[in-house]
């Protein structure tokens, strides 16, 4: 007996719906035949912005390629992140700022670490082995007037063709997402804070 004739009504519609549905995804895997360095947005309110560009730079090390990180606003407060992911192979790791702006209260202070951070950031988006460089947090500075969109975009567009960029920050510029090739908003649903949880080290920090 064929394996088909062994199957039911149910099974044998799944197969030839799923048999459909391969040829159509491999069809456009097909047709995606570009590669180039990407620079990718996530912004948005909701959690998890970060936390995918850090995933974005373990998947890059798992190929031994080289990642720079740059963590501008947060201070030297102690992130999970940075624990792990500075001491492996690999990485290039830049605290970029003095803490949140409402913990600092000292804007020229802020503008220097920012511009500061920022002067690093241009080296390593000029730098052809560096596959993966995260601005994390970058669109505050533009949002605070710390850093102008006329000094990012140009850095941004004539880095390496290989090298790919991930921004984060919530409200990120129209001149970013244009510029972008590929832009997720995450949307606040619900967040634990909001019920009262303090932030939890390993998922918070
Ligand atoms: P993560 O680093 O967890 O991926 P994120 O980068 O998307 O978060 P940020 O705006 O940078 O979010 O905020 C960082 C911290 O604030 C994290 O501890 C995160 O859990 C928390 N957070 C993010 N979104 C919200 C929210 N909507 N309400 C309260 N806290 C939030
Ligand atoms: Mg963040």
């Amino acid at each position: 007996m064929s394996e088909t004739s062994t199957l039911s009504d149910e099974e044998r519609r799944h197969k030839e719906r799923t048999r459909k549905h391969k040829a159509v995804v491999d069809a456009k895997i097909a047709a995606a035949k570009v590669d180039k360095g990407l620079v990718l947005v996530l912004t948005g309110n909701g959690k998890g912005k970060s936390s995918s560009a850090f995933g974005m730079v373990a998947r890059t090390l798992g190929y031994g390629r080289k990642a720079a990180v740059f963590q501008f606003i947060k201070g030297k407060e102690d992130v999970g992140e940075r624990a792990f992911l500075s001491r492996q192979d690999g990485v290039t790791w830049e605290n970029c700022g003095e803490g949140f702006t409402w913990e600092t209260q000292d804007r020229s202070r802020d503008i220097a670490a920012a511009r500061a951070g920022w002067d690093k950031a241009r080296l390593a988006l000029a730098d052809p082995s560096i596959s993966l460089v995260v601005l994390d947090e970058l669109t505050y500075l533009i949002t605070y007037r710390y850093l102008d969109l006329e000094d990012v975009l140009p850095a941004i567009t004539a880095r390496p063709a290989m090298q790919h960029v991930v921004i984060t920050g919530r409200a990120a510029h129209a001149e970013l997402i244009e510029l972008a090739d590929t832009v997720s908003a995450i949307r606040d649903e619900k967040h634990a804070f909001r019920a009262g949880v303090r932030a939890q080290t390993g998922i918070d920090l």
